[in-house]
Order: C-alpha cells, then sequence, then structure tokens
C-alpha cells in the first residue's frame, strides 16, 4: 500500500494551506507544564441517537443521480485517471483509529510530517486512544511534534479519543457510529472539536466506509479547470455537486480523492499546470480553451 503524499487544505484553526508556508513549517519549541490528561469516565457507556429510519447503505449515496456539473463526466476522468496513475489505495492505516488520528494529524500538514509522528506514536505505544488519554502532555507532545502544530493537535487528538471512549471501546464506537445515515455520522464528525469539513469526509470516507467525495483544495482547483464548478466554488457545493452527479460506491470515491491529489501534484499545479501531459488533458476546459459550462451552483437559502 503505497502511502499518500498529501496535505489537507481545511482552513478551521488551522494554518493556511498555501505549500510554501507548510513546507517552511517547522515544529515550534512549545514548552508547557505537565498536566493530567483528559479523562471520559461516564456512568454507563454512551449512545448516540436512534438510528435513522433509512441508513444509506455504504457505498451509494442516498439521493438520486442527476446532472449538476459541468465539464467531463466524472466517472469518465476516474477512469482516466485511475489508467493513467494506477490504484492509489488511500488510505494507508492498521487500524481504524490510525485513520482517525492520521485525519487529525494531517491537518495543515505534508503527510511525510504525518507519516514520522504515527511512527512515533506507534514506537511509544500511543496509538490507542486510551492511551492518548493516559498519556501526559510531554510524552504526546513529543511524539506529534513532527507533524506540527502538536499541542493543538494533541487536544484534538484527546478529544477524538475521549469520543471514542465514551462508547467503551473503538468497536463500540464503530458499532454506534454504524447505526447512522451518512450524514448524521458527518454531523458527528464536524461536532468533533477542529474537525472540518475536509476532515469530516476523510473519516466519512476511510474510516467509516461511507459514500463521500472530498472536495480539498486539489478537487477545487482541478474541478474549476476541467468545468466542473466555478473557480471560486465553496465545499459544501462542489461536495453536493459531484455526489449529485455520481453515484459511485466508496472504492471509487475513496480512489477518486487519492488520484485527484496525485493529479494535483504531477500535473495540475496550481502555477503553472502541465497540461501538455496531462491525460485528462482532452477534455479540460482550461487545456482547450473552451469555455466551462458548469451549472449555476444553486446555494439553500441563507447559505
Ligand atoms: S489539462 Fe491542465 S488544467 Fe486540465 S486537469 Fe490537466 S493539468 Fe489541470
Amino acid at each position: 500500500m503505497r502511502p499518500p503524499s498529501r496535505r489537507s487544505s481545511e482552513s478551521s484553526a488551522t494554518p493556511s494551506p498555501s505549500a510554501a508556508g507548510r513546507a517552511a513549517q517547522a515544529p515550534r519549541k512549545e514548552t508547557g507544564a505537565r498536566r493530567r490528561p483528559a479523562t471520559a469516565s461516564m456512568p454507563e457507556r454512551a449512545s448516540y441517537a436512534a438510528p435513522a429510519p433509512a441508513p444509506a447503505s455504504p457505498g451509494r449515496p442516498a439521493h438520486p443521480a442527476r446532472p449538476a456539473l459541468g465539464g467531463p463526466p466524472p466517472h469518465a476522468v476516474y477512469r482516466t485517471l485511475l489508467a493513467a496513475f494506477g490504484p492509489q489505495r488511500w488510505w494507508p492505516a492498521a487500524t481504524v483509529w490510525e485513520i482517525v488520528a492520521g485525519a487529525i494529524l494531517a491537518q495543515g500538514t505534508a503527510w511525510r510530517q504525518v507519516e514520522a509522528a504515527l511512527a512515533l506514536m506507534k514506537e511509544r505505544g500511543l496509538m490507542e486512544p486510551e492511551r492518548i488519554l493516559e498519556a501526559d502532555d510531554d510524552a504526546l507532545h513529543a511524539a506529534l511534534r513532527p507533524a506540527g502544530y502538536f499541542r493543538r493537535k494533541a487536544e484534538r487528538l484527546r478529544l477524538a479519543a475521549a469520543e471514542v471512549e465514551r462508547f467503551g471501546s473503538l468497536a463500540g464506537w464503530l458499532d454506534a457510529a454504524r447505526r447512522l445515515a451518512d450524514d448524521a455520522l458527518r454531523r458527528r464528525f464536524l461536532e468533533l472539536p477542529g474537525v472540518g469539513p475536509e476532515t469530516a469526509d476523510d473519516l466519512l470516507l476511510y474510516a467509516a466506509g461511507r459514500a463521500a467525495f472530498v472536495a480539498d483544495t486539489y478537487a477545487r482547483r482541478i474541478g474549476a479547470r476541467l468545468g466542473w464548478f466555478p473557480p471560486d466554488v465553496r465545499y459544501e457545493d462542489a461536495r453536493a455537486a459531484m455526489m449529485a452527479a455520481w453515484r459511485a460506491s466508496t472504492t471509487e470515491w475513496a480512489e477518486l480523492h487519492a488520484l485527484l491529489v496525485e493529479l494535483g501534484k504531477r500535473h495540475c499545479r496550481a502555477r503553472r499546470p502541465d497540461c501538455a501531459v496531462c491525460p485528462l488533458r482532452a477534455g479540460c476546459a482550461h487545456a482547450t480553451g473552451r469555455a466551462p459550462a458548469f451549472p449555476a451552483v444553486r446555494r439553500p437559502r441563507g447559505a
């Protein structure tokens, strides 16, 4: 399984996603008094709200397919990229908790830095929710230091671990989560402090195995150039438009996200995209000079 080399573009309380900014980001020396770890003791195990009447089956969005994108059809883009780059097989992780930890650590950080922090967590016996809660600040900060912003990320990891521990175990948390429909589960992820739409979709897709389009910076940039979205499309609008247009399986959504990141790194860079060798050039509005034909994005009232 090839590790992803990606960066989260989520900006909620995170640094700018600019490449230069993050590349230059060196873990700051932080000091802090040791404090008692957060605890999540509850008299009884928690449970999520009653299951929705008709939970969506994993891999298939509940809404019907309808055309909502301009540009080349998403399935054609997917097949072209898959043929060009091969399966990416994201997310490389041994356990669901490792996916959760990786998604939190990836916020505003290059993946190689995340890998270094994950390796330290494993080496020091911190790759379990209960161990995160037991660890003191110094130990946790030292393990997370390679991922940058380690103080903030340590707190987010603790909050996520506390949420898991409310259900007694990772298995208990997963059982409760599986009873929720896709939208309800996404809202649960979004309620976790520091988790924004991109990380919520990473968790929904890779940890929970639900259909989700991760409309990160790469996807929105490529989508705008292809003609899928307007250049200034918002995260939720791009996500909704794509998921309305393509009834993909969970595996296809997972691969599409990885393939778009790969395309963004190899050819469709923010500046001077390398269109001459891009596998999508024939159908790309930017490369061919055709006017993009994206439809108007319909936003709900008050949005
Ligand atoms: S043809 Fe150029 S602009 Fe279009 S997706 Fe490829 S690299 Fe990006």
